[in-house]
């Protein structure tokens, strides 16, 4: 059995300051977090700010491209440039906001790792899917996507992110049994590949996760920690819940 170390990485999404990102930085460096790799993922314009020593950087996208006449797109080797280790793709507000298809995801995912970044991959259904009880069918169509792109060693470096549309950033957290319930489906998924990329995989859950819920969700079986967006804009509710992990 292979031990997966958990993960937590911050998604600060369209937000935060110059002196927001000193202040984390000093407050971060002062924490040595034990077996747990700490990510912070603020707006690309900052990450050249961070002095980032006991966690690290990314992303919170990429262009599919290389570099060239892309207006307004940032490419892999940029956020290499700028310190980032991971970047996350397939946020649900990326896909919403601006039209990314499973495909495009799949595409920003494999870009991603020729530039030596993990990818932090984002599925996760919407409280419609849900209701019609289509959660697997929709997931595993995200996933599915991914594993058209990608062979089985490059999808073992990356990192999934399971993130019910519905429960983020609106309060409403998955219970640690409706959130195990499908990253439970996600690691079958990835065994059906291969046995071992199951084990390896780190699946984290993102959606309303904050101090006092975190303990609980990443309890679970096949919860490896989290992708945290509104709490982690609050350095303190931030290592709480990475000391949680
Ligand atoms: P939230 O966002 O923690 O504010 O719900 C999570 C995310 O969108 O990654």
């Amino acid at each position: 059995m292979i031990k997966r170390t958990p993960m937590v990485a911050g998604n600060w999404k369209m937000n935060g300051s110059r002196s927001l990102v000193e202040s984390f930085s000093d407050t971060l460096n002062t924490h040595s977090f034990k077996e747990v790799d700490v990510v912070v993922c603020p707006p690309s314009g900052y990450l050249s700010f961070f002095v980032a020593e006991t966690f690290d950087t990314g992303g919170q996208d990429l262009s599919a491209q290389d570099n060239g006449a892309h207006t307004g797109d940032m490419s892999g080797t940029m956020l290499t440039e700028l310190g980032a280790r991971y970047v996350i793709v397939g946020h649900s507000e990326r896909r919403e906001n601006h039209g990314e298809s499973n495909e495009l995801v799949a595409d920003k995912a494999l870009k991603a790792l020729d530039n030596k970044l993990v990818p932090i991959i984002c599925v996760g259904e919407s409280l419609s899917i849900r209701e019609q009880n289509k959660v697997n069918d929709f997931v595993g169509a995200q996933l599915a996507a991914v594993f058209d792109v990608l062979t089985t060693e490059q999808v073992s470096k990356c990192v999934i992110a399971y993130e019910p549309i519905w429960a983020i950033g609106t309060g409403k957290t998955a219970s640690p049994e409706q959130a195990q319930e499908v990253h439970a489906f996600i690691r079958e998924t990835l065994a059906g590949k291969e046995k071992s990329l199951a084990e390896k995989t780190r699946v984290l859950y993102g959606g309303s996760v904050k101090p006092d819920n975190a303990a609980q969700l990443f309890a679970q079986p096949d919860i490896d920690g989290g992708l945290i967006g509104g709490a982690s804009l609050k350095t303190e509710d931030f290592i709480a819940i990475c000391q949680a992990a």
